[in-house]
């Protein structure tokens, strides 16, 4: 069986790791690859090769560093189908998602292009007699990012392009379950003319991350993932003295007011729970219809959706089905423990994707989509992220319960809410205490150029990832006071010349 190993100075690397994880198709069951688990030494040895080439990165000029990206934006879009192929063959999204997921990466890579003009910093003339002060945005040095199995090409691609574009070297560390992509990225960024050892990747588990984490060579982390996992990188990198930004887990809730476009909301609403299997951070598990007749009718026409929603596997010829697999065994075992969880905590099974057929799916990961109606927030199904095809109705009598519904919750990544009303939207922009929110957009995910991240434990750390924020947080600012004699000079000048 083929082992993936590590990318590291421009080469793929063999692992010398004994230890392993397996790779699965999720559509069929099937493993097809193992990836290395590297070692101590392996996960050091990426990082010196990270080290050696920070001084001639960093000083390279920022539109040469531009250039790059740009070459390597071409060379991602003609390889889309290639990598939209390799996502969904270990993921299990279907391709036209695995396609979108590479064009958002894209548009980060888009934005990375045009940072020479964000890294300016600014200038002052004349502060003081002959002074002049100006701030220079510097990059840090040996970035590392952490990233999750469910985008395996648009997380790494949150934070290695606008790390290299301020002149910054990087050590990924992808999800073991979906390894392929990154190493596939860095054979593209060689092939853009990245220097060698600029961008490296270490396949993993707990062992290398904590590498990363504590080696004082590594200046900032940047990690998405679980909560708990998100928290204890967090702890770890701060307390090694570095600059963290850790995105955790999500539960997002979508508010439907009565005088909401119901047909628009409930077609946004099965798009954003069930696409990608629920998979995603901004997938919306919870709808919070405001009024008995709105949740009756919402109810209503999911059930009619949801009978038509079709699953199977990502890699098909014509159409593609609505929704993949999960990605492994063990999490089709977790998200079926939710369902019998939420029966045993009263919600009101309206529909249970376990026992939905999916022919020719017998050995793959696959779940139909689910969904609960009166839930309410002291259940686990309402507190805790299954992070799969459920959907649960949590009805609320009126605006103000569904915004404290949803404040109260401990995660606040992403909402939104549906309604005609602008000052509902608005009222509900300003109170809700979460980081992304949309009015009549179910999955509010801010564009490159804009920055993406939670509040509460959906986010530790002060700076969201990409746009502005990103590039705050892979450099670093050094202020600069400078007095000149000439100046001084001048203003003496200025003083004693005669008046006429
Ligand atoms: P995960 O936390 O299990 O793993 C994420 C990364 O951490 C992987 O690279 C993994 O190898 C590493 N890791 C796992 N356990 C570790 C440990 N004990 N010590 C050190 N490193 C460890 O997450 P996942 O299951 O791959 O991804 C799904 C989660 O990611 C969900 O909770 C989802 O909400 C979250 N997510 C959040 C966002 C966001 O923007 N907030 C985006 C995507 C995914």
């Amino acid at each position: 069986m083929r082992t993936l190993g590590n990318y590291v100075n421009g080469q793929n690397v063999d692992s010398t790791s004994e230890s392993t994880a397996p790779v699965y198709n999720p559509a069929t069951g099937e493993q097809t690859l193992q990836v290395a688990l590297s070692s101590v030494e392996e996960t050091l040895n990426a990082i010196s090769a990270a080290e050696q080439a920070f001084a001639g990165w960093s000083k390279i000029t920022p539109l040469k560093r531009a250039r790059i990206l740009f070459k390597f934006k071409a060379l991602v879009e003609e390889h889309v189908d290639e990598l939209a192929r390799l996502i969904a063959s270990e993921h299990g999204k279907v391709f036209s998602d695995a396609k979108g997921e590479v064009t958002r990466g894209l548009e980060v890579v888009e934005f990375a292009c045009g940072i020479p003009h964000l890294q300016k910093g600014e200038h002052s003339m004349n502060v003081g007699t002959g002074v002049d002060s100006y701030s220079m945005m510097q990059p840090l040095g040996v970035c590392a990012g952490i990233s999750p199995f469910n985008f395996p090409a648009m997380v790494p691609m949150w934070m290695f392009p606008i790390a290299l574009a301020c002149g910054n070297t990087f050590v990924m560390k992808p999800s073991e379950k979906d390894p392929s992509t990154p190493l596939r990225l860095a054979e593209l960024l060689k092939e853009a003319g990245l220097p060698d050892g600029v961008f490296n990747v270490v396949n993993g588990d707990k062992e290398a991350v904590d590498v990363l984490l504590t080696d004082e060579r590594v200046e900032a982390v940047s990690f998405v993932g679980s909560t708990p996992i998100a928290e204890y990188i967090y702890a770890t990198a701060s307390a090694h003295g570095k600059r963290v930004q850790a995105l955790g887990g999500a539960k997002n809730h979508m508010v439907i007011m009565p005088d909401a476009d119901l047909d628009q909301a409930v077609d946004a609403l099965m798009g954003a729970a069930y696409g990608s299997a629920g998979e995603r951070c901004m997938a919306i598990s919870v709808a919070v219809p405001v009024g008995e007749e709105t949740a009756e009718r919402l109810r209503e026409k999911l059930v009619i959706q949801l009978n038509q929603l079709s699953v199977g596997p990502g890699l098909v010829e014509g159409p593609d089905n609505d929704m993949g697999p999960l990605v492994t065994c063990e999490h089709l075992e977790k998200v079926k423990d939710y369902i019998r969880i939420g029966e045993e905590e009263g919600a009101e099974l309206v529909i249970d994707g376990r026992y939905t057929s999916i022919p020719g799916g017998e050995d793959g990961y696959f779940i139909g989509g689910s969904l609960f109606d009166r839930v309410t927030p002291g259940m686990r199904i309402h507190s805790e992220e299954i992070f799969g095809p459920v959907l649960c109705i949590a009805r609320a009598a009126s605006f103000d319960e569904a915004v404290s519904i949803i404040n109260e919750h401990e995660y606040g990544n992403g909402t939104a809410i549906f309604t005609r009303d602008g000052d509902a939207a608005r009222q509900f922009c300003e109170q809700i205490q979460v980081g992304m929110v949309g009015v009549n957009v179910p999955i509010p995910v801010p564009m490159a150029f804009h920055s993406f991240g939670g509040w509460k434990r959906s986010l530790f750390g002060p700076l969201h990832m990409h746009g502005p924020d990103g590039v705050r947080f892979y450099t670093r600012m050094k202020t600069i006071t400078q007095r000149w004699p000439g100046g001084i000079r001048e203003e003496t000048n200025h003083f004693t010349m005669p008046t006429h």
